[in-house]
């Protein structure tokens, strides 16, 4: 039979495989065959698992013993720095080229648990720096609306396997837009959860204050079932929180939109902005209110990131020197081997992030720069904070332009950076931030997928989930 991967949900399959409609076996060899037309051509996957068929099988006796849940047989791909026990992760880095986990990270085994299938691990710029998927140590995803753009980054691969119909739901991982930046550049939802929310054990870690996993779907419905499903305290993350950390009210059916114009005044394509009134527009008429608001200093968040984050990044990065991961290059005496492997398995932009870190947290300027930023980033969290005793939920676009071209921004690194700045905040507060689709740019004959970006208070993914539905319509 044939199977509709372009309307499947995970509601639907799941509905589909209890009936017999299909077998899991079928369901994931439609999603190969799909990967295998589409995929020389998009570079979603690094790789496509050989396994996929044993998987398959043991999915199928839970459904056939009665003891499925909703997301068995349901098919993933997976960022390559989230560890699946015995597969490479990579973190798309010459350093961990044939680095084998050797165990699962926490998402990795509650979506085992659940019997979820895992296709293959997808692309993404390396250990998750930058904006576009081309740092890259293995070649560049291209955007399946158009293949001379970028698909977004860094889980590029991850959205770009979601909206090319290579997988039904992805994880990627965001630390200042990671997620929701590739999925407003895909035409897909994708959602930052609040910090703590979901574990980071067993992910390659970036900026360790910073990172969350997060997934990729094609509708709210789904967004809420896997985010359900991986949410939770989580003994190997002494930073994960549980369900009801934060209290929760009850959510009203008419919601206050708070809308920071004047940090939209510089620097954002007339397209986004347009579709941005439109989505306020269109949210109006479904009886929510919108309102102008200021966050006094919003303006510091990406200068203060790009401080954080390199600190974060040069600490982080440490550990791989050679010896106890991946790449070793031989030098003359053990010193040697450390600048020849680092030399030899980091990229242009890692070794520029990790520089930059280290020079910030470096004695004479950890004060001036280290120290301040992480004070602003308490102050930027206070605006939020005081914000929301005001608004529901604060909207914005997700990126100041739709989807690049592969190249355009690549010698400029300041350019690519600038594309964070609506996305860092949700990170540096803790916040939890989803982006969805809200329409298309025109550029020619092309259409490019357009998204826009929602932040509630922390703990209140529910009220993403609940606007989300409303503004696109699902029951
Ligand atoms: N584009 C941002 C950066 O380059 C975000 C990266 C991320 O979220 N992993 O740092």
């Amino acid at each position: 039979m044939s199977i509709d991967l372009k309307s499947l949900t995970i509601k639907k399959a799941h509905e589909d495989l209890l009936a017999k409609k299909y077998t899991v076996l079928e369901l994931v060899n439609t999603y190969l065959e799909n990967i295998k037309k589409r995929d020389s051509e998009i570079h979603a996957y690094l790789e496509v698992f050989n396994d996929v068929s044993a998987q398959a099988k043991m999915a199928q006796e839970k459904i056939d013993s009665g003891k499925a849940s909703i997301l068995t047989g349901i098919p993933f791909a997976i960022k390559d720095n989230i560890l699946i026990e015995g597969k490479i992760a990579s973190a798309s880095s010459k350093m961990l080229e044939n680095y084998h986990a050797t165990y699962d990270a926490t998402v990795i085994k509650k979506l085992k648990d659940a019997g979820a299938i895992f296709l293959g691990r997808t692309n993404m710029d390396e250990f998750a720096m930058g904006g576009s998927t081309e740092n890259s140590a293995f070649g560049v995803t291209k955007n399946p609306h158009d293949v001379a753009r970028v698909a977004g980054g860094s889980s590029g691969g991850s959205a770009a396997a979601l909206a090319m119909d290579g997988c039904l739901v992805a994880l990627g991982t965001d630390t200042g837009g990671s997620v929701r930046q590739p999925a407003s550049f895909c035409g897909v939802i994708g959602l930052k959860p609040t910090y703590g929310a979901i574990s980071r054990h067993g992910l390659i870690a970036m900026g360790s204050s910073l990172d969350q996993a997060g997934p990729f779907t094609k509708t709210v419905g789904d967004m809420e079932t896997v985010f359900d499903l991986l949410a939770g305290r989580d003994f190997m993350d002494a930073t994960t929180i549980s369900p009801d950390t934060y209290k929760k009210s009850s959510i009203k059916n008419s919601l206050t939109i708070g809308v920071p114009r004047h940090a939209m005044e510089k620097g954002i394509d007339a397209q986004v902005l347009s579709n941005f009134e439109e989505s306020l527009v269109r949210l109006k008429k479904l009886g929510h209110t919108v309102v102008d608001m200021i966050l006094p200093n919003i303006g510091y968040a990406l200068p203060v990131y790009y401080v954080l984050m390199p600190a974060e990044v040069s600490s982080n990065l440490a550990r791989f020197d050679g010896v106890k991961y991946g790449l070793h290059v031989d030098g003359k005496n053990s010193i040697e081997d450390y600048f020849a492997s680092r030399a030899g398995g980091f990229g242009k932009e890692t070794r520029r992030r990790i520089l930059l870190g280290t020079y910030v947290l470096s004695s004479g300027y950890y004060d001036a720069y280290y120290n301040k930023a992480n004070a602003l980033r308490k102050t930027i969290t206070k605006d939020f904070t005081n914000a929301f005793t005001k608004v529901d939920v604060i909207l914005t676009p997700t990126t100041p332009t739709p989807a690049f071209k592969i190249g355009e921004k690549a010698s400029d690194p300041l350019s690519m950076y600038l594309e964070d700045i609506f996305t860092v905040t949700a990170n540096l507060t803790g916040m939890p931030a989803m982006s969805i689709p809200s329409g298309f740019a025109k550029e020619g004959s092309v259409s490019l997928p357009l998204g826009i970006q929602m932040t509630a208070p922390h703990g209140r993914e529910d009220v993403l989930f609940a606007l989300g539905k409303d503004f696109l319509g699902e029951k």
